[in-house]
């Protein structure tokens, strides 16, 4: 029999992995490498999922899955001299960095490799306008060049049945050294279950409660229509092919059909980065190399700690610190405040996510925030700014989220809860407020904060 190693990446599951289950005609050495310069980029929140949802899938091998920490290109070069093995499989990770070491790796293999598309409905190079050059704005890439084009995604696989090869050294788990030391870790723990049967247990909640209101009930916090997939989806516990095929087999309504374009967001994120990679560095609309950004490091450490004084904004950020999540709307809402109001560069709010977010993504987090503030493809123009108090009293109306993170808050009349430095003094007494010792003050006003952004987006026009 021929000696196979798989090469885990984000494609931590059994189910509809083609590169697994192309693997698995011959005897298979499943192999997870931490690789040290990956480790650089990834936050706190990541590592903590990786760990559990390794150890999950280790389970579901047997125990059979060996760890390595290092350089990927050295260690499965290492492995297949002390292994003997016969040909590597893997899914490609759609990351500009990742598919260059790729191409080194390919470089330098003496043995058969096969590679595989797990994490994608469409490869980025297969998309592109009649001209031959990519899509940059979002519709006409999703419904002309994936939907209309006939493009059917590939319908996910069966579940992987391997025989195993053990490597001659015994690895563990915990030698990547991945689970954070703060306590922290305990809080975001207890809000999530990692791995792939539970992603799937997810879908299919999602599918029987979430999705019958999804289109509108989305924009809601408080509310739970939306899938909260994103980090099983990021960690490749399951596929968007196995979203898609059986979300599709709903039938065909407004919310089935809003739920699978959220999902061609994400393609569209990675069909980004793919095409246009200067956009993890800079703005992907070089109009704002111009811009006058403060990027003000009192006002980045107030955002960071939930403590703008804007309710909905410190809201967000705190369950982004206590959950490792934030609901999209708010996203937005503490993204434009970041950009616009406090007008700070993109970058400082994506690095934040990242360090934070267990749903955290390269593609996706950098095109949000892109998105967000105007510099993108495709983007909420600039001049576009949320109003955090209208935000807040349109999306929260009677206040149970922004109530739930600023449990200070609580006794707030829903007319003053999104602007408590409007309330009058006996009213903000009464609620056990007290503006500068348990809720912060404005840290910017919103009128002048916002004639300034306009006012400095002004000036990039005029250069223009
Ligand atoms: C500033 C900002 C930063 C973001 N950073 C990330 C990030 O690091 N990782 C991440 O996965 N998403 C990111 N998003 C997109 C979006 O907020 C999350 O994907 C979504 O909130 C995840 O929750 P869900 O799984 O319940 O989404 P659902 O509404 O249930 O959507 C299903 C899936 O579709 C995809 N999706 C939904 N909305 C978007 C979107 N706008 N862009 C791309 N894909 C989308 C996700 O994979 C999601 O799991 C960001 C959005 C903003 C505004």
């Amino acid at each position: 029999m021929m000696r196979s190693l798989h090469w885990f990446r984000n494609d931590l599951r059994l189910t509809d992995n083609p590169a697994l289950i192309a693997a698995s005609e011959n005897d298979v050495l499943p192999v997870y490498i931490l690789d040290s310069e990956d480790l650089k980029d990834m936050g706190q929140a990541s590592k903590l999922w990786l760990h559990h949802s390794l150890n999950q899938l280790n389970e579901s091998l047997e125990g059979k899955l060996h760890f390595i920490q290092g350089d990927s290109i050295n260690e499965i070069r290492k492995l297949i001299d002390s292994e003997q093995i016969d040909a590597i499989y893997w899914n490609r990770v759609f990351e500009p960095k990742k598919r260059s070491k790729d191409n080194d790796l390919i470089k330098s293999l003496e043995i058969d490799y096969h590679i595989f598309n797990g994490s994608l409905l469409w490869e980025p190079e297969s998309i592109l306008k009649d001209d031959g050059t990519p899509y940059k704005v979002f519709t006409p890439f999703y419904r002309k060049g994936c939907i209309k084009a006939g493009k059917t995604p590939r319908e996910p696989l069966s579940k992987a049945k391997l025989n195993f090869i053990s490597a001659q050294d015994q690895t563990s788990l915990d030698e990547l050294n991945l689970l954070p030391v703060h306590p922290w870790k305990k809080k975001i723990e207890s809000k999530w279950e990692m791995g792939e049967d539970t992603a799937m247990k997810r879908l299919d909640d999602f599918l029987e409660n979430g999705i019958q209101n999804y289109k509108e009930g989305r924009n809601y916090p408080a509310k739970s229509f939306v899938s909260r997939l994103s980090p099983h989806l990021h960690f490749g516990e399951l596929s968007p092919n196995q979203i898609w095929f059986k979300t599709r087999a709903m039938g065909d309504d407004k919310n089935i059909d809003h739920f699978c374009s959220e999902l061609g967001w994400r393609e569209f994120s990675h069909y980004l980065i793919h095409h246009f990679s200067f956009m993890l560095k800079e703005n992907l609309n070089s109009n704002f190399d111009a811009f006058p950004w403060e990027n003000n490091a009192d006002f980045i450490q107030s955002w960071k700690l939930g403590e703008t004084g804007y309710p909905i904004v410190d809201a967000g950020m705190k369950e982004l610190w206590e959950t490792g999540y934030m609901h999209n709307r708010v996203r937005m809402i503490v993204g434009s405040f970041l950009v616009k109001n406090l007008l700070t560069h993109w970058s400082y709010g994506r690095d934040w996510f990242n360090e934070c977010l267990v749903d955290a993504d390269l593609a996706n987090n950098t095109a949000s925030w892109q998105w967000v503030a105007g510099t993108g493809a495709d983007a909420a123009p600039y001049f576009r700014i949320f109003n955090p108090v209208k935000q807040g009293q349109d999306f929260d109306k009677d206040g149970e989220y922004t109530k739930k993170y600023l449990p200070q808050l609580s006794k707030m009349p829903d007319k003053y809860l999104f602007n408590p430095w409007e309330a009058p003094k006996e009213l903000l007494a009464d609620a056990g407020v007290k503006l500068g010792e348990n809720y912060p003050h404005p840290i910017v006003e919103l009128k002048s904060s916002r004639e300034n952004a306009l006012a400095s987006f002004d000036q990039i026009k005029k250069k223009k």
